[in-house]
């Protein structure tokens, strides 16, 4: 049996409701999926939960669904955030899919002082992480961030969240993360490391726990694989 069709709608959803398509939906369930009339699709919306709705319009521009009952309740993920120092387009589009596959609830793009990128297109990165929700059975979506500079999250720092700070010249240093289940945030710097200023700044924040993955260099999108991995074993809602 083919799998169902699951959209990512920004719409309310509820049993009974209806949702208008939007153009892009149509051709995709019409055009390329080939539905018809009658054929069920799981919706949700990252707030109301995931629903399973029938086509009750169908055209080449347009259509309407219509929900049936709810067939998942929200689930979301743990309060942890990625903050990532952007890299190459494939290898940063990576990044995005995996955190929001992986469980994280925001993904923020970082400049550092050795970035190789300073630009990223948000909207670009936010259609993946829709994508990969869609793709994973995933109800909720995290937001990407506009990119930021470091230093700037870093003043702006949030009262009680934890910095998971991955650290490429700790190599031998413990992977101690403590009981603490949130808030957290995970962050994993670019191909060429962090600079002595940063890594000084960032190891004396007291909400600051710095942890080695390993005695190899790791790629920056293995490194948030990583990461994320380990944070979800120890503290998130893989246990
Ligand atoms: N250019 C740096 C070097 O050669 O030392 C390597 C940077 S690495 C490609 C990119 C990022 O991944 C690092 O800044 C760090 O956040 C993370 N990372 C990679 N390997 C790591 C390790 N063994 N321990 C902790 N973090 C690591």
């Amino acid at each position: 049996m083919a799998s169902i069709v699951r959209l990512y709608v920004e719409h309310a959803l509820g049993e009974g409701q209806t949702v208008p398509l939007t153009r892009d939906h149509a051709h995709y369930l019409f055009g390329v999926m080939r539905l018809a009339v009658g054929a069920e699709v799981q919706l949700f919306n990252g707030v109301d939960g995931e629903f399973l709705a029938e086509v009750i319009e169908a055209s080449k521009r347009g259509g309407v669904l219509r929900c049936g009952a709810q067939s998942k309740p929200l689930q979301l993920p743990p309060d942890l955030w990625l903050l990532f120092a952007p890299i190459k387009k494939a290898r940063t589009d990576f990044i995005v899919e995996k955190a929001a596959e992986m469980g994280a609830v925001r993904i923020c793009p970082v400049q550092t002082a050795f970035t190789n990128s300073e630009r990223i297109r948000q909207d670009r990165l936010q259609a993946h992480a829709v994508e990969a929700a869609e793709q994973c059975g995933g109800t909720f979506v995290p937001e990407v961030a506009e990119m930021q500079k470091l230093g700037a999250v870093l003043d702006h720092w949030p009262e009680g969240r934890r910095l998971m700070f991955c650290d490429e010249d700790q190599v031998g240093a413990g992977l101690e993360l403590g009981g603490d289940p949130g808030p957290w945030a995970i962050l994993i710097g670019p191909e060429g490391g962090f600079s002595p200023e940063e890594r000084a700044r960032l190891k004396a924040l007291p909400f600051t726990t710095t942890v080695s993955l390993g005695p190899r260099i790791l790629r920056a999108d293995t490194a948030a694989v990583a990461a994320l991995t380990i944070w979800q074993t120890a503290l998130g809602d893989w246990r």
